[in-house]
């Protein structure tokens, strides 16, 4: 049976720039998708379709919209507008790039609907909803705020604390508040959707499902397999719908009901491939029926539920082909330094910023790939092992095979290899291809086929550099640098570059999949038409024969090293990312990472001050204060005006001489932290009521810097330090 693939990730949500998560997972699938295109079923090459699209229905992107004054359309437009950059950036190859805001979405989301309806699984229950009586409309969980059932934090959501991480239910919130007009919500019943869960026919059809072997990752099918339960007692039905006005697909016959953002975002896969199969004139239909056809789905593990308990069991019981032929392959999350990512800390990684410093995005491709297994486990970026691993494999040992060989092919043989090879070196050849380096003979090329496969990239790239390493002792044995300075050696050092140029060719078609660009230049340099799987199954005798006497072109430099100072660039500054915005910080709850640079030598801190007791240090009494204001001051270089409310009911006047670190606009509406109760001073510009609190080196030659503290999130003016 010739297999038909159907390739997808994760929508992502349409209300903002994507994120290294999500670069990350395109890689994943990217990496998956181009080995199965280098594939050949029968004569044809397999047909493989990768479609993605933007998840961009839902209240976040309505109230966003309404923010900027324009149509939720018009917003999803903008952001879609900006996805290009990355996956071009990137190497990630999409075949289409498609909306969830779409006829065809709207039509397959619908009809799926219907047809869960007349298998009665589709229920309907009054529910009480908080509705915000001045804007006319139902809250949904993040539109509330409130104080903390729990900790009795201030300006919690309605589903969870970001203060203690207490989960509960908006109605359970203390003095809740609607985030738009500020009004107190009232409780009003609603009549909503249902998607039947609870029924029995559904947990039998997953108990099945989920155990369908090469379905779901092993830890998967545990995870789930909790979540049914002994006789899936633990399947609550599930909310399938929301009140108007909402950004989203209407329900049928449901006047004023809108399909909640997750019941129609995984319609968007199926979406994005029939809007792709009309533009290519493939049946789509026929496609989704056909026996050999396979989707494979690659999830982060947050998403989980929704894939793998609603998704299903809607899929099946609207009696959807696509049921049988799903497959999903869930990985973990991306850290720094095994944390998770924080703007705040200075581990955040902008894919666009990587992409601007001029950094290398196979190196991101061939790093994220050299960590990632078939496993649902974290991926952790740790920027020294980054930086080595790149160097190491990628320019020590593969590229460095051809930069050390290829000259003398062009100086000495007019760019033309040798017609034939000695035997050493066709000893060589099948030993760097067919053994380990221990000289074990081994099925080396079906082993790192099976690798790609199964989504072990790991293990495909150690052996691919298993090869490379052998490759390279062979070089270093025959040193053609040698052999070039001697004349009677001509015949020698062409058959040693020849033997390791198609060596280097063997190693550039197994890294393609990884090194797209790189492999495309390499076939360029080599006059290779276009490089398939098949290429690397040719051994023994018969090896490389179309590359014996062929004129290859001119050797360019195919990568650079990387520079480690690159790293420290790549990550925010951590002092100036705090000064960034709260919410980017909002979720970081873990405490703070080890930095990923080196803090400045021990020798080079001040000295630490005398010891005090407790009681010494409460005399400074330190307090948060919003910078409401920020002038500069006429007549001085060095002193910023602050206007400064520290929750006392009026607010001060500070001087502060940071004016070469910050413009007012940076500072104004910020958090910083205040002397409270030093006393005020009369200054050549007025009285200065306090102090702000700023950091700086003790030799200010070396750093100049001053760094002025802000607190985070959560703390309120007038808040007390200690
Ligand atoms: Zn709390």
């Amino acid at each position: 049976m010739t297999r038909k693939l159907f390739v997808t990730t994760a929508l992502p949500y349409a209300n903002a720039a994507f994120h290294i998560g999500h670069i990350m997972e395109y890689i994943q699938a990217d990496i998956w998708v181009r080995f199965q295109r280098m594939q050949r079923d029968g004569d044809a090459g397999r047909e493989v379709h990768f479609v993605g699209a933007d998840d961009t229905h839902g209240t976040p992107i309505m109230i966003a919209a309404e923010k900027e004054g324009i149509t939720p359309q018009q917003f999803v437009a903008n952001i879609a507008a900006g996805r290009a950059q990355y996956l071009d950036g990137f190497h990630i190859a999409f075949d289409n790039w498609y909306s969830t805001d779409s006829p065809e979405n709207v039509d397959l989301s619908q009809s799926l609907y219907r047809k869960l309806r007349d298998t009665g699984l589709i229920v309907t229950k009054t529910v009480d909803r908080f509705f915000d009586p001045v804007k006319g409309m139902f809250l949904a969980d993040r539109n509330i705020k409130g104080e903390c059932p729990k900790c009795g934090a201030k300006n919690q959501y309605g589903d969870n604390c970001e203060v203690c991480g207490a989960a509960y239910q908006p109605t359970d919130l203390v003095n809740p508040f609607s985030v738009f007009t500020n009004a107190t919500p009232v409780m009003k019943p609603s009549e909503q959707y249902f998607f039947k869960l609870s029924d029995p026919r559904c947990f039998e059809f997953l108990k099945d499902w989920l155990n369908t072997p090469g379905r779901l990752q092993p830890e998967m099918v545990n995870k789930v397999s909790e979540w049914l339960g002994e006789a899936g007692e633990k399947l609550a039905d599930w909310d399938i719908s929301r009140d108007a006005p909402y950004f989203g697909i209407p329900i049928p016959d449901a006047p004023g009901k809108f399909f909640y953002v997750w019941m129609d975002a995984p319609v968007g896969y199926l979406a994005s491939l029939k809007n792709y199969c009309d533009k290519q004139g493939i049946d789509f239909e026929a496609f989704l029926n056909d026996p050999g056809t396979e989707q494979i789905h690659f999830i982060g593990k947050d998403i989980v539920s929704f894939h793998l308990l609603f998704w299903p069991a809607m899929l099946k019981f609207a009696d959807h082909p696509v049921i049988d032929k799903l497959k999903v392959n869930v990985h973990g999350f991306l850290t720094v330094n095994n944390e998770k990512m924080s703007k705040s800390r200075g581990t955040g990684i902008s894919p666009l910023r990587y992409l601007d410093l001029g950094m290398n995005p196979e190196w991101l491709r061939y790093y994220i790939a050299f960590k990632l297994n078939s496993k649902v486990e974290d991926l952790d970026f740790n920027g020294e092992d980054f930086v080595a691993r790149v160097n190491s494999d990628l320019i020590g040992k593969y590229v460095n095979i051809a930069s050390r060989c290829a000259g003398f092919i062009a100086k000495r043989f007019d760019g033309k290899l040798a017609p034939a090879l000695s035997e050493g070196a066709q000893t060589w050849i099948n030993r760097a291809l067919t053994q380990d380096v221990n000289g074990v003979v081994i099925e080396r090329q079906d082993s790192i086929a099976r690798h790609f496969e199964n989504r072990e990239f790991g293990k495909a790239l150690r052996e691919i550099m298993e090869i490379a390493d052998i490759t390279n002792q062979y070089v270093d044995e025959n040193k053609p640098w040698i052999l070039a300075k001697d004349a009677e050696k001509t015949a020698e050092l062409h058959d040693v570059c020849t033997t390791a140029l198609i060596l280097f060719r063997q190693l550039t078609i197994l890294l393609s999949p990884v090194l797209p660009g790189v492999a495309k230049n390499v076939a360029a340099f080599l006059n290779d038409a276009e490089f398939t799987w098949a290429d690397t199954q040719v051994f023994g005798d018969a090896v490389s024969h179309s590359m014996l006497g062929r004129t290859i072109g001119a050797y360019s430099h195919l990568m650079t090293r990387m520079d480690a100072k690159m790293i420290e660039a790549l990550f925010d500054a951590p002092q100036a990312a705090a000064m960034a915005t709260a919410a980017d910080a909002a979720n970081d709850a873990a405490p703070a990472a080890p930095a990923l640079v080196a803090s400045t030598p021990a020798s080079a801190i001040e000295e630490l001050a005398p010891e005090i007791k407790i009681d010494d240090f409460l005399k400074v009494d330190l307090r948060i204060a919003k910078i409401v204001n920020c002038e500069l001051v006429d007549g001085s270089d060095k002193l910023l005006r602050l206007t400064l409310d520290a929750g006392e009911g009026r607010l001060r006047n500070v001087f502060s001489g940071i004016r070469s670190a910050y413009k007012p606009e940076e500072l104004v509406g910020k958090l910083t932290v205040l002397v409270a109760n030093l006393a005020p001073r009369k200054m050549k510009f007025g009285v200065s009521e306090g102090m702000v609190m700023a950091a700086s080196a003790a030799d200010e030659k070396a750093n100049p810097g001053i760094y002025i503290l802000n607190p985070w999130p959560g703390a309120e003016p007038g808040m007390r330090i200690r």
